[in-house]
């Protein structure tokens, strides 16, 4: 989308505020399919966690996506969203048996991560089919708090505990379903990548009713430049071959899924911004904004750098500038970044901020999450409300203090 038509949301929906791009998310999400064409049968299980506004569901479902999610109400969300139980997968870490057995009700594909409550499910449920999370203890990922496939995870179930796991499975008569694995945020190496594939191949061969493997997520996306992004087209020719010569094998065309969430919806985020002041001290100039990490927490989570553009100003002289939020706390976006021009009432647009970006954000500082909307065919949808002081004190309960008691006076006696 053009930067006018994001300044003529700032100016409609007014700033801080969400834009996403449908044709993005539609192309991305073609670009996967097409990668794994050679694939009898292949799955998108869309990851809510990453942006899970229901208008954005809804529009994941019109393309043909399933949806992969963490929790109960992300179920329900799904449902609420027109997906059919049996094209959402439930790939919980450290949530009760109950709630599994809830989701399990709702009618969902359950994806167990550890021994105990496999056990506990396949005792009480054995005609439930159940997909097992495998950590393939591979690290595949950059930064290390989202490489969840190494020795010391709490994510999936050691390969070294296979033996465990089928006697479990044996002694339950459980059905096994499927297999999974997730195993970090970024794939950048194919080969490290098909490794752990054949890790989960290795799996695949103890259990005789599987209807489909999943290869989790972890397809990185460019978020500056120089960035190098995952060779979809290359993974997809290779995984596909190694994937349809495993089919053959095991003599049934099992379905090929995946779980993407930052891939499909990252780039098509734009957050937009007003600069508030900018302010020149001795050594930096920083240009403080109308949001905090309250808004976008990933500059200060992860050192996660987002790409800011002055979209006010595009042919301004670059210079070097201090993004800064309005959080009465170190609140940095970016440090001494060259970005064009900045005066005050300027906008400035964070780039990928589709995933992990409004479902992180918060009310801290008492401020409003922002308002979001989808650019859809070349015109503006609110999907979600700025919210209003109303929302800040929704479920709050008031005690009343006004005529202090005799115990309150006593508090308060020197
Ligand atoms: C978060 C998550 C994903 C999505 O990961 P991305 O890096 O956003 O693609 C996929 N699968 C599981 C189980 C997850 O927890």
């Amino acid at each position: 989308m053009r930067s006018q038509d994001l300044l003529n949301i700032a100016k409609e929906y007014g700033s801080p505020v969400y834009v996403y791009d449908a044709e993005k998310i539609a192309s991305q999400y073609e670009r996967l399919t097409s990668a794994f064409k050679k694939v009898k049968h292949l799955k998108l299980n869309y990851a809510a966690k990453a942006l899970n506004n229901i208008s954005i569901l809804k529009f994941m479902n019109s393309l043909g996506s399933g949806l992969d999610t963490v929790s109960i109400q992300e179920v329900r969300l799904g449902l609420l969203a027109g997906f059919k139980p049996e094209d959402i997968i439930y790939t919980p870490n450290g949530v009760s048996l109950e709630e599994i057995e809830q989701v399990a009700a709702l009618g969902a594909q359950i994806n167990i991560d550890n021994l105990s409550i496999l056990e506990q499910f396949g005792t009480k449920h054995p005609n439930v089919p159940v997909c097992i999370r495998i950590n393939p203890h591979v690290m595949a990922g950059g930064n290390s708090n989202i490489s969840v496939g190494h020795i010391d995870s709490k994510f999936g179930i050691s390969i070294h505990q296979i033996p465990h796991l089928l006697r479990i499975v044996e002694n339950t008569n459980m059905k096994v379903n499927g297999i999974h694995m997730h195993t970090g945020s970024d794939i950048l190496d194919i080969e490290v990548f098909l490794y752990a594939s054949e890790i989960l191949f290795e799996t695949a061969r103890n259990f005789k009713d599987l209807e489909f493997i999943d290869f989790g997520s972890g397809f990185k996306v460019p978020y500056k430049e120089g960035d190098i992004e995952t060779n979809v087209e290359e993974l997809g020719k290779k995984l596909s071959k190694r994937f349809n010569d495993f089919c053959k094998e095991y003599g049934k065309d099992l379905t090929l899924a995946f779980e993407p969430g930052k891939f499909l919806v990252s780039e098509a985020g734009h957050f937009l911004a007003s600069v508030n002041v900018v302010k020149q001290t001795t050594s930096t100039v920083f240009a403080g904004i109308d949001t905090g990490f309250n808004h976008l927490i990933r500059p200060m989570l992860y050192n996660a750098q987002h790409d800011i553009q002055n979209i006010s100003n595009p042919d301004g002289k670059a210079r070097f500038y201090s993004v800064v939020g309005y959080i009465c706390e170190t609140d940095t976006f970016a440090n001494n970044r060259r970005i064009n021009e900045i005066s005050e009432g300027d906008i400035l647009c964070f780039k990928n901020a589709g995933a992990y970006c409004f479902t992180m954000s918060s009310n801290y500082n008492s401020r409003f999450r922002p308002a979001e909307v989808l650019w859809y065919k070349n015109e503006a949808h609110l999907i979600r409300k700025r919210e209003t002081f109303d929302d800040l004190i929704r479920n709050q309960v008031e005690v009343n203090f006004n005529t202090p008691s005799e115990t309150d006076k006593e508090l308060i006696k020197p």
